[in-house]
């Protein structure tokens, strides 16, 4: 009878710590008082084959990120549920901290509320809640503009951490710095409870974006968005869609190692790592790694970064 109970009690204790486990929202992670290091990783380009990321993401979570933030396809196509698919896997599976973002301005109120039910039903609690790109080849709604609006949204529809996003060189459709911070603050005080900027290769202009925000009164944690260069192309692609900049010494390596991809993703790791302990030394209250779903180079800046946390 006593081993009973004992047993009993042992596995109540275990369903409790599971729970525990499970219902992390970010927020609470920040709150224990050190840098956060995260990741973020993008669906498979082809719907249907969610099995191609999986082990990408067994080899992600061993490295014991706090959490892995999951893109969603542009367009509001609520049909296409790999966002949510691989969140719930990463979770529920894995057992890492996720976060599924989420944009709007191709979505209805009820092509959101659709999305929200899908993750509840996962237990999946953050979200990055974004407006998306305008993509002038899809059909614009007309029930949101701008995030704050679906982050409004969200918190009448369910207990959500919602994250947002920031821009260190400016958003591509903002007049100035000025009027950016104004619009992001607007989007924290309707409910955002951290952010996570934009990739930039120049730690100076981050820095000066976070002075600025935190004298427009903006005081939610902001984790610094590092990409790690490793193609050329690529990279060029990403800053002429986003409006980053390229640092001459990033510029330099682009151009001596155009030809050479191994040492170029050497260089670029080690440029990573650079800005990562930069940042650090700055206090900066955390990372989030664009991964590429790349678990070779996640992993040789986690052996370097994540000691210094
Ligand atoms: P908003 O916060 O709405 O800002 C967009 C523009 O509107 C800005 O110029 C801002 O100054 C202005 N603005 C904001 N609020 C107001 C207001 N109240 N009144 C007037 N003007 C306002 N895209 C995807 O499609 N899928 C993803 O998964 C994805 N993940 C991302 C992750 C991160 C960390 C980042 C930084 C970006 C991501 N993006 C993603 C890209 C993002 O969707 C685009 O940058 C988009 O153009 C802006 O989204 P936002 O949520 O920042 O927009």
């Amino acid at each position: 009878m006593g081993a009973i109970t004992i047993e009993k009690e042992a596995a109540c204790q275990l369903i409790w710590m599971l729970a525990m486990e499970v219902t992390m929202k970010i927020n609470e992670i920040f709150n224990q008082n050190r840098k956060v290091f995260s990741f973020e990783v993008f669906p498979p380009k082809k719907q249907g084959t969610i099995e191609s990321i999986t082990s990408v993401l067994g080899e992600l979570s061993a490295l014991e990120p706090d959490f892995i933030s999951v893109t969603y396809g542009a367009g509001g196509n609520t049909a296409d549920e790999s966002t949510c698919k691989i969140a719930s896997m990463i979770k529920n599976e894995y057992h890492i901290e996720s976060m599924a973002h989420l944009t709007c301005v191709n979505s209805t109120k009820d092509d959101v509320s659709i999305v929200l039910g899908q993750l509840k039903a996962q237990n999946i609690e953050n979200i990055l809640a974004l407006r998306g790109d305008i993509n002038p080849d899809l059909p614009r709604r007309e029930d949101f503009h701008y995030s704050c609006e679906l982050v409004r949204y969200i918190k009448e529809q369910g207990d959500f951490h919602i994250s947002g996003a920031c821009y260190p060189e400016v958003h591509v459709d903002a007049k100035n710095m000025q009027e950016d911070i104004e619009h992001l603050k607007i989007k924290v005080d309707a409910g955002v409870s951290h952010l996570i900027s934009q990739l930039f290769f120049d730690n100076d202009l981050f820095y000066h974006f976070n002075e600025k925000v935190r004298a427009a009164g903006i005081q939610v944690p902001i984790e610094a968005g590092i990409m790690p260069v490793s193609n050329k192309k690529q990279i060029e692609r990403m800053v002429t869609m986003c409006g980053a900049s390229i640092p001459q010494k990033l510029a330099k390596i682009l151009q001596r190692y155009e030809y050479d991809s191994e040492s170029l993703r050497e260089a670029g790791i080690e440029y990573a790592i650079k800005q990562m302990e930069g940042l650090l030394e700055h206090g900066v209250d955390g990372l989030h790694l664009y991964t590429m779903n790349n678990p070779y180079i996640a992993s040789q800046i986690s052996k370097e970064v994540k000691g210094l946390l």
